[in-house]
């Protein structure tokens, strides 16, 4: 396990310096696999050298070698968190298939809610290859079936269904929300979110899901009123954030109050 931790922290470095530039490129509309790293101030590419997650930032105090310009924080922070997930992911499981898995979810969970944290904004470029990676997971850990209930032929329906109920029911309640309070009270990716997530960890999974999420939601509204001591009903929340945290725990530690 220290051994897939080790390997797998590395590996979310790399992945890390790839998610960073994600979420500068996708919400641009820029080419995110095929363009090089480039300095936000002079547009010269980057060396390789200049490429190694956190060390590079932190031997260049952050700044651009060739015209000084600042790096911002924000890329170290997020090869660190990557990095800290495959870790943590690494940890979860003495199955090396598992871990990795694990990892797959936290890096596309952690992509998915940087973007929505700071554009409020779900694209399904980032939420498709979520719902792609459930149906994978799921073939790849049960090759032998679940249970003679449900037999290596049908692996791939328990996705599914997890997938219809969490785009259906969420689907559902933003259009109830809509009908009584005559607003959106939810974005318009949060079912193709939650949806996704439905294939990693099943329909009975969702609830879970949904609680860890208002957990998250309400601390940061507690942490709100704390500190500005005022929040509007109006006010936007990033929920997929909060979705991606609900995920991440009940793939991690299974549905609440079932285990
Ligand atoms: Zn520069």
């Amino acid at each position: 396990m220290l051994i897939h931790a080790a390997f797998l922290g590395g590996v979310g470095l790399i992945v890390g310096s790839f998610l960073g530039l994600v979420s500068l490129r996708l919400p641009r509309g820029e080419d995110v696999v095929f363009d090089r790293s480039r300095c936000g101030g002079c547009g010269r590419t980057l060396k390789p050298w200049r490429m190694i997650p956190v060390l590079s930032w932190a031997l260049s105090r952050g700044r651009c070698s060739d015209c000084g310009s600042v790096i911002p924080v924000r890329y170290p922070l997020i090869e660190l968190g990557s990095g800290l997930i495959g870790v943590w992911a690494g940890l979860s499981s003495g199955d090396f298939t598992m871990a990795l898995m694990t990892g797959v979810l936290g890096w596309n969970l952690l992509i998915i809610a940087l973007v929505d944290a700071e554009h409020f904004w779900l694209p399904d470029q980032l939420t498709l290859p979520l719902f792609v990676g459930g149906l994978l997971a799921a073939v790849l850990l049960y090759p032998y079936g679940l249970s003679a209930a449900v037999p290596s032929a049908l692996i791939p329906l328990p996705p599914l269904i997890g997938a219809a109920v969490g785009f259906g029911g969420l689907w559902l309640l933003a259009r109830l929300y809509r009908l009584v309070r005559g607003r959106e009270g939810l974005g318009g990716g949060d079912p193709f979110l939650l949806g996704a997530g439905g294939a990693w960890v099943g329909w009975a999974g969702l609830p879970s899901v949904l609680l860890w999420a208002s957990a998250a939601g309400l601390s940061i509204v507690l942490a709100m009123l704390i500190v500005r001591r005022r929040v509007s009903a109006t006010d936007r929340l990033p929920f997929g954030v909060f979705l991606s945290i609900g995920l991440w725990l009940t793939w991690l530690y299974g549905p609440l109050g079932l285990a």
